[in-house]
């Protein structure tokens, strides 16, 4: 159900098996445990807990939520012992979008139905804000771009990022704003890091990160080519609709299949931050382009 990974001495990295290859770390000390993310479903996170309270026997004490989307952050009532820490926007928009998301999934999903929003009482929104757990300092800093909340975690002893939604096979600007993305990529690049954690997807060795940051960078520049394409014909959506995933230099089968989806996405989106307006269509089909950023604001 979920894959299990040592990257260095007490520092771990859960991936799921079952919604979009989403991840979940966790930090261990020697009387109690720090947890990054919470995966999608419950069971995911009760296994989580399991591994670090039952086999390692030690509390989780903290939870750090990248950010507020509901496969990284839905799973906090989970750890009624701990403190949630996170980007004060986040605590913002799991208390307003984030309950009115989980009333609905309650409706609709049975495993949901323990499941309350549970909002961080540690909240920081600049700088840098520092944990110790045993010989280990977690330092999180925002990493915006993804979305605007995003925070990530460096575990400076070991050079291990857990950069949330920031780092993912193919970035995801919904919710978040290009430019912020490319400085954070940018700022990722520059760190010398061991390894990078993504919000979704494999674990990033020091001798890709190189590639990966370049890659990810051409993308964004691509998806801005085409957005500023698309703008100077008389139905924009036309050209979006044309453009495919591979043809902006990545993969369809990432993020377990949803690729093509989000890269529909980015695009509308990107149309929208851009030129203020969503893109118009020849044939335009209300239900077809119907933009419900809810359905897909868990990636
Ligand atoms: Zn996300």
């Amino acid at each position: 159900m979920i894959q299990r990974e040592r990257i260095a001495d007490n520092v771990y990295s859960f991936q799921s098996d079952i919604y979009a290859q989403v991840t979940a770390g966790a930090v261990i000390g020697p009387n109690w445990a720090v947890i990054i993310d919470t995966l999608a479903m419950p069971e995911e996170t009760l296994a989580i807990r399991d591994f670090i309270e039952q086999e390692l026997n030690v509390p989780v004490r903290y939870v750090i939520d990248t950010h507020s989307h509901a496969d990284h952050s839905w799973g906090n009532i989970f750890f009624p012992g701990a403190t949630i820490i996170a980007h004060a926007l986040c605590r913002e928009l799991l208390d307003t979008k984030g309950r009115i998301s989980l009333e609905e999934v309650r409706k609709q999903n049975l495993a949901f139905r323990n499941v309350k929003v549970v909002l961080p009482q540690i909240t920081f929104e600049e700088g840098q804000l520092n944990l110790r757990v045993g010989k280990k300092t977690l330092s999180m800093f925002p990493l915006p771009g993804h979305s605007k909340d995003n925070v990530a975690v460096l575990v400076e002893e070991d050079r291990v990022l857990f950069a949330g939604d920031a780092a993912m096979p193919l970035p995801y600007i919904v919710d978040g704003d290009i430019d912020d993305l490319v400085a954070s990529l940018k700022k990722i690049g520059k760190m010398g890091l061991e390894n990078i954690i993504q919000g979704h997807g494999d674990i990033i060795l020091r001798g890709e990160i190189d590639n990966f940051i370049k890659d990810n960078l051409a993308y964004l520049s691509n998806i801005r080519k085409v957005v500023r394409k698309a703008s100077r014909r008389k139905y924009p959506q036309d050209i979006l609709d044309d453009s495919t995933v591979e043809s902006c230099g990545k993969s369809r089968v990432l993020i377990g299949g949803l690729a093509a989806e989000l890269h529909r996405r980015n695009l509308r989106a990107l149309y929208q931050q851009m030129y203020g307006e969503l893109p118009a269509a020849s044939d335009y089909d209300d239900d077809e382009y119907e933009y419900d950023d809810e359905e897909y604001e868990e990636e």
